[in-house]
């Protein structure tokens, strides 16, 4: 198979040589100067094209990973499933792929064990590794021997169009690796582009299949909807596509979550970075307020409902302890504000680290939902040095905010607080 490609010499397109860092034009220029093939391709030509500013660039050649490796004193090679060289730069790495192919049921090796790294390592032309990618967007090459763009896949059009399209056919590459459903999501909303319509029945057609995916790659690009400020509108597209429960063990979401992500994804374009805790937590508040009210009673009582609510998530993901533990401290919090001021131990649980974040989650909640707005309001005042006014939500048959109780006098100390405790 063999099409030709659209190329787009320099005058006719945008892309200069100014806006890809040093450290990638030095591998380019080496690479180049060798004989070999060297593209930039993936998300950063796709970027410049779009006058964006590109996260990272990546290379692309026909030199082998040996070969590559041979041309600098500074490269690595990394990766079994997919064997890449990294050229190191001080901090900076640049990523160099050789060109690759799909590979074919023939092409396999006998044992089933080393399909995929086999799969994953087969080269390829410049074309064929144009077509192994997913999104005819992220296949665009700039070739540094002639300052071109080179396009085998209609990858300039749908960037005029502003659309998103998959490279072949969508149930097939969606069956092949189904974390493409969940990317194909992201990349319209980052892009705001149009998923295109066959996309999107295939998404709905093949959703079951993002259970089987490897839980380690989907937690990453979940973080990643939250980094790029998209996850309210991804997950809110993955609900209508019934993608949503099978990537979340089950968890379906709804539209007071959904809202309450757009709050927290305007926060972290504010400038708040966001930490994976305060994802998990903002997933799960609604489902959690839901399942212990304020007037539940007890803190422990509501300890153990927080991690109840977030227990499918943690052990499908395989969260460790800390952000588990944070996730629940963070909840806990939510419901120990919606109580309002003047709750037996307010002081120590002001000062705890993450009540601070935890009140910024209910203030976030409370603009979205309408629920909870005076008692936020209330503690707001309260830390920031006003006498707390001690109201409630107008909502009929919510519990007042307890007045504190009197506190019975404790017993005078023996010992100075840092004293081990008398046997
Ligand atoms: P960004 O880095 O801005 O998030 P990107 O397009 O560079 O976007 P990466 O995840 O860094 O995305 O992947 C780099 C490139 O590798 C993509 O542009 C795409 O061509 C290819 N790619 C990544 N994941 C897949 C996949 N699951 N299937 C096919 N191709 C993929
Ligand atoms: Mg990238």
């Amino acid at each position: 198979m063999t099409t030709t490609p659209t190329i787009l010499p320099r005058s006719e397109h945008t892309v200069s040589r100014k806006q890809i860092d040093e450290s990638t034009l030095k591998v380019l220029y080496r690479l180049h100067g060798s004989g070999f093939k060297a593209y930039l391709v993936g998300g950063g030509v796709r970027d410049l094209l779009l006058g964006r500013k590109p996260k990272d660039f990546d290379v692309g050649t026909d030199a082998t990973p040996g070969q590559v490796k041979k041309l600098f004193r500074n490269c690595f090679l990394v990766g079994r499933r997919f064997r890449l060289a990294h050229v190191r730069f001080g901090s900076e790495v640049v990523e160099v792929a050789t060109f690759r192919r799909r590979a074919e049921a023939d092409d396999l090796p006998e044992n089933p064990d080393d399909h995929q790294h086999f799969a994953e390592n087969v080269f390829g032309t410049p074309e064929e590794d144009a077509s192994r990618r997913d999104f005819t967007v992220n296949a665009l090459f700039y070739d540094i021997a002639s300052f071109s763009i080179i396009d085998y896949v209609g990858g300039l059009e749908d960037l005029r169009l502003k659309r998103l399209r998959v490279i072949g056919d969508p149930l097939e590459r969606f069956t092949e690796d189904p974390v493409r459903m969940l990317r194909a999501l992201e990349f319209a909303a980052r892009l705001d582009f149009t998923l295109d319509a066959e996309a999107r029945s295939a998404i709905y057609r093949r959703a079951p299949l993002i259970a089987e995916a490897a839980p380690a790659r989907i937690r990453e690009e979940l973080m990643e909807l939250f980094r790029h400020r998209v996850a309210g509108k991804v997950l809110r597209s993955a609900h209508d596509l019934g993608l949503l429960t099978h990537l979340l063990a089950g968890y379906d979401g709804d539209a007071a979550t959904f809202a309450l992500l757009d709050a927290v994804d305007t926060r972290t374009a504010a400038g708040t970075p966001i930490d994976e805790a305060f994802a998990i937590a903002a997933l799960y508040l609604a489902r959690f307020l839901r399942i212990c009210p304020r007037d539940t009673p007890g803190v422990n009582e509501a300890l153990h409902l927080a991690g109840l609510t977030l227990a499918p998530h943690c052990s499908y993901f395989h969260i460790a302890s800390g952000t588990r533990h944070q996730a629940r401290e963070l909840l806990l919090g939510a419901f120990r504000l919606c109580r309002g001021p003047g709750q037996r131990g307010e002081r120590r649980f002001l000062q705890h680290p993450s009540s601070k974040q935890a009140l910024e989650l209910l203030t976030l909640w409370a603009s979205t939902s309408g629920e909870h707005g005076n008692i936020v309001a209330a503690w707001q005042a309260l830390l920031a040095g006003e006498k707390a006014p001690v109201t409630t939500d107008s909502a009929a048959g919510e519990r007042p905010a307890k007045k504190s109780r009197r506190r019975r006098r404790r017993k005078p100390r023996l010992a100075a607080p840092s004293a081990p405790p008398p046997h």
